[in-house]
């Protein structure tokens, strides 16, 4: 593996906000007046694949779905090393789910290169936060797939990761082609240069709708999204509460704690 290396990096356009608003009347994302930002978890997979690039000379190319205006994460993934770019978007996929979303990105990526060596994604996205889209472009392609990566290195056509679990860190080995989703803990994004963002302000980005991707349209947005949105509300924020402070007398905080389950029924008395 060396100068034939081919990466590929998707990556979302999102709200600059954990705290997604949404119309109760519609159930959808209210982005007016939200400014729109790389997805953060996008950049530590974008990091990844330019690793590699530095390492093993490896060709990087990012996909992004969504409205004309996204463009702008293809162009900053442009001016921080990546080398070309390609823009789904189509009415046709107005509406999708993350099946239908992961669908629409495997025929992208299948028509970009159909033996990827490496396909990226970062762990989840901020809005949607479900970390489904990555696994789903793993089944359509038929590929291996390790999430939560935080470190990585390529032999050959050996791939040796660190996968951030709960309780320690997985290390994991196997063949290339592999898709991968990727955690914060993996590394510090790069910034990208002045004479990155000149060259990706120039740079040509074709944009694809589902024809050009061989998309069958019972698949692509709403028509093919099998998941309905019934109600979407932010959970109430909980008040009151017992706070029991054990460090002076930590006897006394036991048995306050203990009165206090007796007195809500969880321990008999
Ligand atoms: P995750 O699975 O959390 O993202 C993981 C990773 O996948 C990201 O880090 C990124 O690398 C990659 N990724 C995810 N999405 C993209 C993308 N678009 N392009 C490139 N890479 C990507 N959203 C709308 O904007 N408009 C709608 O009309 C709409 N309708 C919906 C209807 C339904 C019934 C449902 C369930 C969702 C709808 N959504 C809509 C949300 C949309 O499905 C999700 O935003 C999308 O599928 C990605 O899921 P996620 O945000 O949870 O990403």
């Amino acid at each position: 593996m060396g100068k034939d290396m081919h990466v590929i990096v998707c990556v979302k356009q999102v709200p600059d906000t954990t705290n997604v608003r949404i119309n109760p009347e519609t159930n959808t994302l209210m982005r007016e007046g939200v400014e729109s930002i790389m997805n953060p978890y996008d950049e530590y997979a974008l990091e990844e694949a330019l690793k590699l690039k530095d390492r093993h000379g490896a060709r990087v190319s990012v996909i992004s779905m969504g409205p004309p205006q996204a463009d702008v994460v293809l162009r900053e993934a442009l001016a921080r090393g990546a080398d070309d770019g390609v823009l789904l978007t189509d009415r046709a996929f107005a509406g999708a789910d993350t099946l239908a979303t992961s669908y629409a990105i495997a025929q992208a990526i299948k028509k970009i290169n159909p033996n990827p060596d490496l396909v990226f994604f970062g762990k989840q996205a901020i809005d949607g936060d479900t970390a489904q889209v990555g696994p789903g472009v793993s089944e359509f392609l038929g590929c291996t797939l390790v999430t939560y990566v935080q470190a990585l290195s390529v032999e050959g056509d050996t791939f040796t990761v660190e996968t951030h679990m709960d309780e320690g860190t997985d290390v994991l080995e196997g063949k290339l082609p592999a898709v991968m989703t990727v955690v914060k803990e993996a590394s510090t994004p790069r910034f990208a240069s002045l004479s990155g963002w000149v060259g990706a302000k120039k740079a040509g980005l074709p944009k694809w709708g589902a024809a050009d991707v061989g998309a069958v349209k019972e698949m692509c947005g709403l028509d093919g999204s099998p998941t309905k949105v019934v109600k979407i509300f932010a959970p109430p924020v909980k008040t009151g509460g017992i706070r029991v402070d054990g460090r002076a007398a930590p006897g006394e905080a036991v048995a306050a704690i203990v009165k206090a389950l007796q007195d809500k029924g969880v321990v008999k008395s």
